[in-house]
């Protein structure tokens, strides 16, 4: 089987902020998390994620887990008129970690149309300007691609969070304006930030970062790949590679392989993780990370998946990954060790290419999938 420990060791970022483990004591560690199901698919799949979890941190008595779940998401709109109330975001705020299912339904918008986004709510609110998205083949039946055996796709996206194209999401047209211009937000302080992240990721994966702009048209694009020039000076160590976004696109079908780790701003980031998603199995299997300086949030890539909702048929693989990414990123020995164990399972069940969910060709339910992984570990 291919060692998948380089999956582990690409979602590691953990600010110098946070405070350092305390010495040893025989009182266990206990980490509390934010538990937010959500909407739609995002309660199914974090039902598996939270038996994986408790089953695994059973195993390392010296670390326990504190879960407490929120309400937010359209649901909790509709029933409160608040998608992220204050309690929630107060106690996301203390937590030493969020996990969160998946949030918003098309029908449930805003009077202006826009829908109920609190996922992005709370990316702003803290500070979330990492966007860590891993994409791994765990086999070659889930690629469309020729050629690729297990493992041979294994890159990072990391998607800036919290400017970008994005940073118009707020604003409302008036309805008889003549026209509406969303604006590229691109900072000096939310760039380097960035880049460090991501050449930091580099340096523990294979030293290659690849910055995806528009510096051939946009003059934010521009500025971007200067910030990005000169943050590379300080990472002599690390290859880099500067694309345009439509050539990006075209290269991630034609040589995945090539990538190590992907840069971008937030709407490139979007598309490009969902594309990527795609090359390896899809949404089901793309887990995801958003990382500030104070706190994270993990989460799988995928939406509230409303098409597939309530059948008990959505693959758990990606809110389960991103629950390893946590248990990495917590930064405790047992909590790394049990990530590995996570990620190890959830590599020996997909090498069996009939262990699949609806989506994929299978024939598993998403409890039949959280068996399967829990009996693997
Ligand atoms: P958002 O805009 O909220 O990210 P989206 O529009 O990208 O959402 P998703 O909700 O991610 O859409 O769904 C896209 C497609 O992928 C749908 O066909 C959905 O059924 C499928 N899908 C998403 N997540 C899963 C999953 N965990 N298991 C199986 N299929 C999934």
């Amino acid at each position: 089987m291919e060692d998948t420990e380089s999956v582990a060791e690409a979602v590691s970022v953990r600010s110098a902020t946070l405070p350092a483990p305390p010495a040893p004591s025989l009182l266990p560690r206990t980490f509390d998390i934010a538990v937010l199901p959500g909407d739609g698919i995002g309660p199914e799949v974090m039902a598996e994620a939270l038996r994986v979890l408790n089953a695994v941190i059973d195993g390392t008595p010296a670390v326990r887990l504190a879960f407490q779940e929120l309400p937010a998401g359209a649901g909790e709109f509709l029933r409160g008129g608040d998608p992220l109330p204050a309690a929630t975001l107060d106690a996301c705020r203390q937590a030493d970690a969020i996990l969160m299912g998946a949030m918003g339904l098309p029908d449930i918008r805003w009077p202006d149309g826009r829908e109920i986004a609190p996922q992005i709510d709370l990316r702003e609110q803290l500070d979330l300007y990492c966007g860590l998205r891993p994409i791994h083949l765990y086999h070659a039946v889930d690629t469309p691609l020729k050629r690729y055996e297990a493992g041979d796709i294994d890159l990072l996206i990391v998607r800036e969070n919290t400017e970008g194209l994005f940073s118009s999401r707020g604003r409302q047209p008036s309805a008889d304006a003549s026209e509406v211009h969303d604006v590229m937000r691109i900072s000096r302080a939310g760039s380097q930030r960035l880049f460090r992240a991501a050449f930091e990721e580099a340096r523990r994966r294979r030293r290659k970062v690849t910055l995806v702009d528009k510096a051939n048209v946009l003059p934010s694009m521009v500025f971007f790949r200067a910030l990005f020039d000169e943050v590379a000076q300080d990472f002599p160590d690390v290859q880099t590679e500067r694309l345009y976004v439509d050539a990006a696109a075209l290269y991630l079908i034609q040589r995945p392989e090539t990538f190590d780790v992907i840069v971008t701003e937030n709407m490139f980031g979007d598309i490009l993780s969902d594309l990527a998603a795609a090359l390896v199995g899809g949404m089901g299997l793309a887990p995801s990370a958003d990382i500030g300086d104070q706190s994270a949030v993990f989460q799988p890539a995928h939406g509230t998946a409303p098409d597939i909702a309530g059948r008990s048929i959505a693959n758990p693989v990606a809110m389960i990954l991103s629950a390893a990414i946590m248990l990495n990123w917590l930064g405790d020995p047992q909590t790394i060790a049990a990530a590995a164990r996570i990620r190890r399972a959830v590599s020996r069940v997909l090498t069996n290419s009939t262990s699949r969910t609806a989506e994929l060709g299978g024939h598993l339910s998403t409890r039949a999938m959280g068996d399967a992984i829990l009996a693997a570990l």
